[in-house]
């Protein structure tokens, strides 16, 4: 069996999601995206908050299985807080 992801998007969570890419909480109410796939023949389901998938936009390259819980905003930190404030800003 070959590996797969899907994505999707979710409008508004129905429960709190922890997001693997800034380790924060993902409240009730808020979107948020959900790739569910197949790795090395095991199931997982991963959410990422909307600042997240907006930083993850601007990556040239995004390799999920390089990426651990927290990179995200590990790796982008300006970004993220950046991203995060014109978010807060629009809303
Ligand atoms: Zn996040």
């Amino acid at each position: 069996m070959s590996d797969f992801t899907t994505k999707t998007l979710i409008k508004k969570t129905r429960k709190p999601h922890k997001c693997f890419g800034c380790s924060g909480t993902i409240e009730v109410g808020s979107s948020a995206e959900m790739t569910s796939g197949c790795y090395d023949g095991h199931m997982h389901k991963t959410y990422w908050c909307k600042v997240c998938c907006a930083v993850m936009e601007t990556m040239y390259s995004f390799d999920l299985e390089d990426m651990s819980e927290g990179s995200v905003k590990d790796r982008n930190e300006n970004q993220w807080y950046q991203t995060k404030t014109e978010m807060e800003f629009d809303a």
